[in-house]
């Protein structure tokens, strides 16, 4: 068998050798803690379980899907971004409507390249980024160009700074606040100077907000949405999986710029029959959970922070404090790579956690933790890296 181009093109899965060097360290007998991977540890809300209970067994929801989600599914997204972000949009189905149901924001994500992009055009990428970003625009044969997110600019990304020659052949920009890898957020501000660029580019932004309600201390993100005109420059993700624990339920949605959800759609339509209707109708249950529900857990998020933060600066670590998102980004010690670093963690203190450099080259210098694992686990993992020393 042969693969095609694409497939042999994508770069090798930095990802997949550190699992191999994981599995290696596990069979020696260490009892490795991992804070690599950003899947919540946590139930999903029981409500939104029960819910799924009972519509599984509804035989209408048996059938196929309506591939742009249900009518109920689109309103009650229209009807949550109205009561979080103030933002209005239409949930009629496309070509007209703003929003669009998912199986997940990164399904979403990935076919809005192949609906935007053609060979040669280009996708400006912030690096250190989602990795779904610039590896579908090289299937599509186009060119991610990187926008380095830098400690000095905040993790924001510096547009001026991108050539008048790349903006011209740009179709597509992502955005992702509050951020990962590096937990950075953007205030509305950055996202009016966003859209202003795009609007002056002829540009798409897309904005991944899969961390839209995982803002600490009771921070509330904003969405890009709320920059007057923004409908007619971008489109935002938004997920269920961080935020309600649902990582493996597979279930987000798309709204903002009609055309662009409407693209999206051809895209889906002539792929997938979108999410499990039952799905759809749990998700609604989460949507409209009680906010107190949700602050639960991020003051779990918050004080898991607390602990590894001061565990990291004890063993001489600079560990920024997040005020969102579920990760920490730090810098590595003088003298070290972020490959080097995270092995050392693994080797000496079955420690795993992320290079950097797993999310772009501008990731050189840092290593990131997931606060996705049990207190307890987290606190041992604490223990010792505040033993290991810098
Ligand atoms: C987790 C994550 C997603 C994926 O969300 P799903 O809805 O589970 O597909 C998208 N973007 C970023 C930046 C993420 O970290």
């Amino acid at each position: 068998m042969r693969v095609a181009q694409r497939i042999a093109e994508v770069p090798p899965y930095l990802f997949a050798e550190l699992d191999r060097r994981k599995a290696a360290v596990i069979a020696r007998g260490v009892d490795v803690i991992p804070l690599g991977i950003g899947d919540p540890d946590l139930p999903t809300p029981s409500a939104v379980v029960a819910r799924l209970q009972s519509e599984a067994a509804v035989p209408a929801n048996h059938r196929y899907p309506d591939y742009e989600g249900s009518a109920a599914f689109r309103q009650g997204c229209a009807a949550y971004m109205a009561r979080r972000f103030g933002v209005e949009l239409d949930p009629a189905a496309p070509p007209a409507g703003e929003v669009l149901a998912l199986i997940g924001a990164k399904e979403g994500i990935a076919h809005l390249v192949w609906a935007l992009v053609d060979p040669g055009d280009v996708v400006l990428c912030p690096d250190p980024g989602y990795p779904v970003y610039a590896t579908h625009t090289r299937f599509c044969g186009g060119e991610p160009y990187p926008l380095p997110l830098r400690a000095e600019n905040a993790f924001l990304p510096d547009l001026d700074a991108v050539p008048a020659g790349v903006a011209a052949r740009a179709k597509l920009l992502f955005l992702n606040y509050p951020n990962n890898p590096t937990g950075a957020t953007a205030d509305l501000a950055f996202f009016e100077k966003a859209v202003a660029f795009c609007r002056r580019h002829d540009i798409l932004l897309a904005h991944d907000a899969a961390y839209a309600e995982i803002g600490l201390d009771g921070y509330l993100p904003p969405s890009v949405l709320q920059v007057p005109g923004a409908r007619e420059v971008a489109i935002e993700f938004h997920s269920l999986s961080k935020p309600f624990n649902m990582t493996g339920w597979r279930i987000g949605f798309a709204c903002g710029h009609a055309a662009a959800v409407a693209a999206l759609g051809i895209v889906k339509s002539n792929t997938d029959s979108g999410p499990f209707t039952a799905v759809q109708n749990a998700a609604l249950e989460g949507l409209q959970l009680p906010r107190s529900v949700l602050e639960g857990q991020l003051a779990v998020y918050a004080r898991r922070r607390d602990l590894m933060v001061a565990a990291l600066r004890r063993s001489g670590i600079a560990a920024p404090s997040p005020k969102a998102s579920i990760y920490l980004w730090c810098p590595v010690p003088e003298g070290e790579t972020s490959v080097s670093f995270s092995g050392r963690l693994l080797e000496r203190a079955g420690v795993f956690v992320t290079p950097g450099t797993g999310y772009g080259r501008y990731g050189e210098g840092y290593f990131r933790i997931s606060l996705t694992c049990p207190d307890a686990r987290l606190e041992e993992a604490a223990h010792r890296i505040g033993r290991l020393g810098a």
